[in-house]
């Protein structure tokens, strides 16, 4: 059971719809760029008007945000489209001037949730305050830090409380700005299933054209909403121009996504069960077939033992995975996949066989 005691999203008492789409530009820029941004997003299906006052910037001399008028500027945009606003809080003071202008949900940045103390110290801010607060996942694949992050808020008194999740920064490149590594929001929402969970396509994707997939993905996986950004002339944004979208191609993505149920009608349900107990055949069988592999690997460890050679050995490997991922590509199963279970079951021989040379040798 969670020990998280959460407020639902319908009860926030911000009118959500589902999805829940918040929207907006990564950066508040002047007040008539949030004005028109708020005008052009206001019947594209959105949830909450979205701007960046304050940007954790990764060099200096970057744009770092308007500053304090931006919060006014952002707040009337909202009031004019009838919408919630929402803003990232960093420290103790950002949380305070936010308040004090009524933006109506605070989150955390994840670039503020990877250090204790800074959340520690908005938390503190938030003290006696009934306030919606998302959290953003840390830039790091940190489970606990992120669960760490939402627990000070929540010692706070904030039960309007929800997750981001926004990828996570890697040094490797790939086609993601932060790779989504869904298993992490999965496992979240399995350790907490009342904690909503807002996917965030833009600061994964960090560019355009994978936002609806990502946003899509996010249904699929029963998240509860999405946070995009929108600008009225993307390439043109003091921030994250690469990423965002105009008013007009957010609204094209929000109404294309497709919200699917948890709950199916009793055929569709023995369809599924009968699919799900094949896949249960299949992974008792692989069970089995690992326990034959893994008898293989210990005898093969007592005949290396008895000719005394090493338990690892190079060449064999390479030929393994060659020969693995060539025949794994003919059943369109990508190479990273096969290479990454192929060197579990590897690490897992190489556990038995040093069992075996251990126990050996200790007699
Ligand atoms: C943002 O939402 O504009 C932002 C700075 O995001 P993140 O904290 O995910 O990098
Ligand atoms: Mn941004």
């Amino acid at each position: 059971m969670s020990n998280f005691d959460i407020v639902p999203l319908q009860d926030w008492g911000l009118n959500i719809k589902k999805p829940f789409v918040i929207a907006g530009p990564c950066s508040c820029e002047t007040e008539e760029q949030m004005m028109e941004t708020a005008e052009r997003l206001k019947h594209q299906g959105i949830s909450a008007l979205r701007a960046g006052i304050w940007k954790p910037r990764t060099r200096p001399g970057m744009f770092e945000g308007i500053g304090k008028d931006g919060l006014h500027w952002l707040v009337q945009a909202g009031k004019h489209a009838g919408l919630p606003t929402t803003v990232e809080v960093a420290t103790g003071q950002h949380v305070e001037e936010a308040l004090e202008a009524g933006v109506d949900i605070l989150w955390v940045g994840a670039r503020t949730t990877v250090n204790p103390f800074s959340v520690q110290e908005v938390a503190d801010a938030l003290k006696g305050v009934d306030v919606p607060v998302l959290v953003k996942n840390p830039l790091n694949p940190d489970l606990q830090l992120w669960i760490g992050g939402m627990e000070r808020i929540h010692t706070a008194g904030i039960k309007k409380l929800g997750a981001i999740h926004r990828g996570f920064s890697s040094y490797e490149k790939t086609k993601y700005r932060n790779k989504p590594m869904w298993e992490l929001p999965i496992e979240l929402r399995r350790l907490h299933p009342n904690i909503p969970i807002v996917v965030d396509p833009s600061h994964i994707c960090g560019e355009r054209t994978m936002l609806q997939a990502v946003a899509q993905k996010a249904f699929d996986l029963n998240f509860d909403g999405v946070m995009i950004e929108s600008h009225r002339n993307p390439d043109k944004a003091w921030s994250d121009a690469k990423q965002q979208v105009t008013p007009e191609r957010l609204g094209e993505i929000v109404r294309s996504l497709v919200v699917r149920h948890e709950a199916l009608d009793h055929e569709k349900e023995d369809t599924l069960l009968m699919l799900r107990q094949q896949i249960d055949r299949i992974d008792n069988y692989m069970l089995e077939i690992m326990g034959e592999r893994m008898e293989i690997a210990r005898k093969i460890g007592e005949f290396k033992l008895e000719n005394g050679i090493t338990i690892l050995q190079t060449n064999r490997w390479d030929e393994i995975i060659n020969d693995r991922a060539e025949k794994a590509a003919k059943k369109e199963l990508t190479r990273e996949f096969i290479v990454e279970m192929m060197e579990a079951i590897h690490q897992e021989s190489i556990r038995h066989q040093t069992k075996i040379m251990n126990k050996l040798l200790a007699e």
